[in-house]
């Protein structure tokens, strides 16, 4: 847990979220202004600001978090029409909240590239 971290907060249940999924390692939830008719974010509850913090040790972590991903699209029936996943990565790659999370978003036509 790290002080001042939005998602630290939601993981430790200080700050309120709409839970989707959680494990040990993982907590998912839906994104607060949603930017697609599902919008879930998928994030580990160990603090990691960004990807550029990813040590040699987290990628099983990396990995739960898109095992994770695929269970929720499945189990929202989500599977088949298809969906996005997109990690954002600072200012440049539209990060705004530096604790990393993988968007998962569907339920309409996503276009390529995003804006
Ligand atoms: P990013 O811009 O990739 O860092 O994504 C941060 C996401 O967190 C945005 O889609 C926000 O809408 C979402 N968000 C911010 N605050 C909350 C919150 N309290 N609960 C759920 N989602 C949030
Ligand atoms: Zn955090």
């Amino acid at each position: 847990m790290t002080e001042n971290c939005l998602f630290c907060g939601i993981v430790s249940g200080a700050v309120p979220s709409k839970l989707v999924y959680e494990d040990d390692q993982v907590y998912a939830f839906h994104d607060i202004n949603p930017g697609a008719p599902t919008h879930v974010l998928i994030i580990p509850r160990e603090h990691i600001a960004t990807l550029n913090d990813l040590e040699e040790r987290h990628e099983p972590l990396v990995g739960r978090i898109f095992s994770v991903a695929k269970k929720i699209a499945a189990d929202l029936g989500l599977d088949e029409v298809g969906y996005r996943t997109v990690f954002n990565t600072n200012a440049g790659g539209g990060q705004t909240v530096y604790h990393i999370h993988l968007h998962l978003l569907a339920g309409r036509s996503l276009k390529w590239p995003p804006g």
